[in-house]
């Protein structure tokens, strides 16, 4: 298979073809060139999907697993972007495999939620949707002005069930432990899926140094949300990275470090571009339960992503 015509940096390569299998490989070096669908929510906070979906020209096509989100073609991402909807957050423009991480959350109604690293709040937005703006959601985001787009982007789409905190997400635990009945990891990280050919600054800084950086912070992150969950709550760990540093090692860091209290459990996926997640990198073996998490393979749909669903088991 011959490497894509721009200068990814042949380290991240070398690892990727250790961590797909040679098909995903290929299918990842085929679609890294090619333009993805745009994808959108409908935000059914502030406006039904018909209002919406009876004035926009465009060529829209739902998205069969996700309620009110669509795809349009790239090409009409601008004019997306140009209409009132979006302007008013009642349309969120948000990537598939985003999309997804809110619904394996699985947010009732009523319940209390922590979004641990939640801006620009994409997903925050999703969740207070799910939940028709019933319940509390606390939106955790220590970067300032990452913090304020996550409170403008709150403002707008009217999801009055939020509440914001500029903070360290790994010392939350100290002050809410065993409170919330879900807890969403979307974890700061390398982004290696989202390396796009048209920035090569996105990929310019990559290295396994970087990697293991985020492997440090993310070990933080991970022991606080679940010492955040009470008995019985379940967390969503994510990244966009497809590095096994940031992914299964965090959670086997995570199943080292609370032993029989917590448990991998599988997801539902409605979609077939996904890896299971891998037993062993390098020298470190991983638990076999680690089969049950996740590596979205990037196609014209979806960017690539890591999800894994943990539950603290009761006692
Ligand atoms: N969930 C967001 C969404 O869907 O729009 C995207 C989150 S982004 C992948 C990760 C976020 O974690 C970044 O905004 C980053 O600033 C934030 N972050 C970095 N360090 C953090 C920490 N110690 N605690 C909480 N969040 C942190």
């Amino acid at each position: 298979m011959n490497p894509p015509d721009i200068s990814l940096p042949p380290a991240f390569l070398q690892r990727l073809t250790a961590i797909l299998s040679p098909e995903n490989y290929a299918q990842f070096l085929r679609v890294f060139n090619s333009e993805r669908l745009t994808s959108f929510r409908i935000n059914t906070l502030k406006i039904s999907p018909d209002a919406v979906l009876g004035k926009l020209d465009l060529d829209v096509t739902p998205i069969d697993w996700c309620q009110n989100a669509y795809y349009v073609p790239t090409a009409q991402k601008r004019l997306l972007t140009q209409t009132s909807y979006f302007s008013e957050g009642e349309i969120y423009i948000q990537n598939a495999s985003s999309l997804f991480a809110s619904l394996a959350l699985d947010p009732n109604p009523g319940e209390e939620i922590l979004d641990l690293a939640a801006a620009p709040g994409g997903k925050t937005l999703h969740i207070a949707d799910l939940m028709h703006n019933q319940g509390r959601i606390a939106a955790i985001e220590p970067v300032r002005d990452r913090f304020f787009k996550l409170r403008s982007n709150i403002n707008l789409a009217g999801a009055n069930i939020v509440a914001t905190y500029c903070k360290d997400g790994s010392a939350l635990w100290r002050v809410v432990p065993a409170r919330f009945d879900r807890v969403l990891l979307d974890a700061p990280c390398s982004a290696e899926a989202r390396f796009d050919p048209k920035d090569p600054k996105s990929f310019a800084f990559w290295s396994e140094k970087k990697i293991l950086e985020m492997n440090r912070k993310q070990k933080k992150l991970i022991y606080s949300a679940i010492k955040c969950l009470k008995p019985g709550g379940s967390l969503i760990y994510c990244t966009c990275s497809y590095a096994p540093e940031e992914n299964e090692a965090i959670i086997q860091y995570a199943l080292d470090k609370f032993g029989k209290s917590i448990e991998v459990q599988p997801l539902a996926i409605p979609f077939d571009n996904y890896q299971t997640g891998l037993t062993h990198w390098h020298k470190e073996v991983f638990d076999e339960s680690l089969v049950n998490t996740i590596r979205i393979i990037p196609n014209e749909l979806m960017a690539g992503f890591y999800i894994a669903k943990l539950r603290v088991i009761p006692a």
